[in-house]
Parts: structure tokens; C-alpha cells; sequence
């Protein structure tokens, strides 16, 4: 039998953050995933600068590590096209600190090597959660190896078909609050601005929602789309056919993959929007990252509040282990530390999607980001690093 204070279930950015903001705790962890690393990712694999800020705040040197990682590339500009085709570059930040662009079958290597460096936390991968039992006394995990794993209480990082979620949580998929994107890696597309623009096309097609061209290392690209679920649901848009057709015929794009090759099939993968509050925790349970469902509704990013949530689940671990509190009234503290940072953002970016449906809108907001400051700020607030943020939506 294998016994842990804590088991982390999901080694993406919201486990590897907590399994490395604990290193020093005293708990014993467990880090438990499907599957062995490296693996893919389905997701834009853009790193805001509020990303690579939060590397900073980890242990192990994480940042350092972070700064010689080779599989990047840096980008300083975030570039909005609205459907009547004006575009505004939103400059990321300044101070040496930028953004990147890092294919996750790399990023989160990265990231998973650098937590199991510490002694305390054990891995355990290549072998799903098949089932969680919880008891007075703490939480069975069952894992499709038959390899049986108990815990004080368990961490849901695994994700936006959380495994966590589905045994312990009443919550359910809310197609108003969740998107459904599509990934295709290229070579040799053309046309990238000199900052390294990550793009996000509003074309009227596809609002709500938007197709991206984002820059990877070794002259590859990341190409996708996303829309919001209940749209798709209702107008039944074939979500693969309209990206190869932007590809191949919309007179804005088009001309850039010419010369451009797919290294791949379209692939899909869900993402759960933080524009609705949700119970995150519960007895002997907490939610993190995509589980929680934290991305941020209109830019779709969702690493750095997977981090975020790891950072706060890891505090919040250490005063449970103190107590000997692992209970729902006490981790209730949890979700009101998870929305007491995260929720101002996640609303405006709500609000400032919601108007972005409006094709009118939308030309409209592109155009005044293209002058003015405070638009920019508030619309870059998802990606920015905290210092660089409207007071009133640090966290
Ligand atoms: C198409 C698309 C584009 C995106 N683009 C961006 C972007 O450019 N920038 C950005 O910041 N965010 C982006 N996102 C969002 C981002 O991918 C997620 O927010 C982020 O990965 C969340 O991290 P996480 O650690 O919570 O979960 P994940 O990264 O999903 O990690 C969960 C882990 O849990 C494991 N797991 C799942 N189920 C089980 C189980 N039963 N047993 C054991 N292990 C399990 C998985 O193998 C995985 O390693 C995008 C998402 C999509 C779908």
C-alpha cells in the first residue's frame, strides 16, 4: 500500500505547481498521470508573461531553469483582428519580461521534471485514475495499474474531463461557460509581425470565438480555432471543415500558408471558461486549473490561472496539514482565496467576450485598442504579469 499526505492527480501545470510549492512542506506527494512524460497537450501552448512571472515565484529555481529551456520562443504582442480585418498589436509588456510560445509536449517536461526533483513527491505515471473512494480517514485512489494509492485528501489537477470532478463534485459541464477548440501544427507559414505577434482572428464566422496563428520554435506554427459551446451546439457548425477553409480561402489568411505544410491531423480538446463561479472543494477534496474550470473566457488562456490555483492550493495545503483539517467546511477557504484573485479578471474578460459576439462591437473594440492605453491594458489584462495590470485586477 502506498500511503501520502497528499495525492496530485494531474501532472499539467496546476499539479506540477503545487507538487513544487510544497517541496519543502514535510507532506509526503504523490503525482499521479495517465500518462508518461513527455506527452502532448491539445492548446495554443502560448506562455503570457503572467506565466513566466508566476515561474519566478517557484522553487527549485524554476525560473533560471525556465530562462536556459530551449523549446520556446519568445513574443511581445498580442495582435486582435476584428471581422472587418483592421488589426491592433497590444504590446505584452516591457522590463525584460515577455511572453512565448512553447509546444506543451515540452513545456509541461519541463515542468513535470522540475517537481519531481524534490525527494518528497513520488510520481506515478503511464496509468489512469479509475476510481476515488473517500472515507473519514482519508481517500483511496485506485489506478488502472491496480496500483492502490491513500491520501489525506486528494488534488484534482487532471484536467477539463477531471476524473476528481466526476466522483466528488455535483457540478456539470455549462455549454454557456465552456469552448470547443481545435489544434493543427504547420511549418513554413508566413507573414509574422517583428514582435512575434501571437494573432487571434474575430471573424465574423466565428464569433463567439476566433481562429489564432501563433509562432513556435524551428519555423512551425500553431494554428486553431475555438467557439463558444453552446453556439456550436445550436448551429451545429462543422468545426473542421471551417478551418481548413480559413486556411485554404479566407482572403486574410490564405496567402500566409501557401508555402505552409500540417505536421498533423486537427486534433480537439474542450476548454472550461472561469466565466461562471463554481464549489471547487469539497471533503478531502480540491479542484485546480482546468478542473476548476479558470480559463479565461476571452483569450482561452488558461496556464497561468492553472498555476495560480496551484499556488493557492499549496498554501492552502500546508494550514489543512497544520490543522488536520481536510474537511468541506475548512476547505471553503480555498475557493474564496481561488475567486478573491481570479474573479475580477475573469468577469471584465467575461463581459469584454460577451460584447466581442457583436461583430459591430468587435470593430469597434479593436479600433479604440489601437490608440488608446487603458483599453489595451484592460484587454491584455488575461496575459499580462501582475505589475503590469490595472490595480484592481492584480492577483
Ligand atoms: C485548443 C486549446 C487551446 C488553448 N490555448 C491556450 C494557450 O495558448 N495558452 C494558455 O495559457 N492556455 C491555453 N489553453 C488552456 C490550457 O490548455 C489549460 O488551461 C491548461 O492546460 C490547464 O492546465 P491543468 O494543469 O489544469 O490541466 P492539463 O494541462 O489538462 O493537465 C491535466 C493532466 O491530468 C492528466 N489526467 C487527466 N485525467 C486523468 C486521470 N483520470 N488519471 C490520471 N491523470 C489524468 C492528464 O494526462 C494531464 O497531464 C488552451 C486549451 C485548448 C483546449
Amino acid at each position: 500500500m502506498n500511503h501520502f499526505d497528499l495525492a496530485i492527480i494531474g501532472a499539467g501545470p496546476a499539479g506540477t505547481t503545487t507538487a513544487l510549492a510544497l517541496h519543502d512542506s514535510g507532506l509526503s506527494v504523490a503525482l499521479i498521470d495517465k500518462d508518461d512524460f513527455p506527452r502532448d497537450k491539445i492548446c495554443g501552448d502560448a506562455l503570457s508573461p503572467d506565466v513566466v512571472n508566476q515561474l519566478g515565484t517557484l522553487a527549485l529555481d524554476t525560473d533560471k531553469a525556465f530562462s536556459s529551456f530551449k523549446e520556446k520562443i519568445w513574443c511581445n504582442a498580442v495582435r486582435f483582428v476584428s471581422p472587418n480585418y483592421q488589426f491592433a498589436d497590444l504590446k505584452l509588456n516591457s522590463k525584460n519580461l515577455t511572453g512565448y510560445v512553447s509546444p506543451r509536449v515540452d513545456f509541461d517536461d519541463f515542468m513535470f521534471k522540475q517537481a519531481i526533483k524534490s525527494n518528497a513527491v513520488v510520481p506515478f505515471t503511464g496509468s489512469k485514475v479509475l476510481s476515488l473512494n473517500r472515507s473519514d480517514i482519508g481517500v483511496e485512489v485506485i489506478l488502472e495499474s491496480q496500483i492502490v494509492i491513500t491520501a489525506k485528501i486528494v488534488l484534482g489537477a487532471d484536467g477539463a474531463h477531471s476524473a476528481v470532478a466526476r466522483a466528488f463534485s455535483d457540478e456539470t459541464v455549462d455549454k454557456n461557460h465552456h469552448c470547443a477548440g481545435l489544434r493543427q501544427y504547420f511549418e513554413n507559414v508566413s507573414g509574422f509581425s517583428e514582435d512575434n505577434a501571437v494573432e487571434l482572428h474575430f471573424y465574423d464566422e466565428l464569433l463567439p470565438g476566433y481562429f489564432w496563428i501563433f509562432p513556435l520554435p524551428g519555423n512551425r506554427a500553431n494554428i486553431g480555432l475555438g467557439m463558444l459551446s453552446s453556439y456550436v451546439a445550436k448551429r451545429k457548425p462543422n468545426l473542421k471543415k471551417l478551418l481548413k477553409d480559413i486556411i485554404e480561402n479566407h482572403p486574410n489568411v490564405k496567402d500566409r500558408f501557401k508555402d505552409a505544410k500540417a505536421l498533423e491531423d486537427i486534433t480537439g480538446f474542450g476548454l472550461p471558461l472561469g466565466s461562471k463561479k463554481r464549489a471547487i472543494s469539497g471533503d478531502r477534496y480540491l479542484l485546480l486549473g482546468d478542473a476548476a474550470s479558470l480559463i479565461n473566457p476571452l483569450s482561452g488562456e488558461g496556464i497561468g490561472n492553472a498555476i495560480r490555483s496551484g499556488r493557492v492550493a499549496a498554501d492552502h495545503i500546508r494550514n489543512a496539514a497544520k490543522k488536520n483539517r481536510f474537511d468541506a467546511d475548512f476547505n471553503l477557504v480555498y475557493d474564496k482565496e481561488i475567486y478573491r484573485r481570479m474573479w475580477g479578471e475573469l468577469r471584465l474578460n467575461y463581459w469584454i467576450q460577451i460584447a466581442m459576439r457583436n461583430k459591430r462591437l468587435c470593430n469597434v473594440i479593436v479600433k479604440y485598442a489601437i490608440g488608446n492605453k487603458f483599453i489595451q491594458r484592460l484587454v491584455l489584462s488575461g496575459f499580462s504579469a501582475n505589475q503590469f495590470k490595472p490595480k484592481f485586477l492584480r492577483n
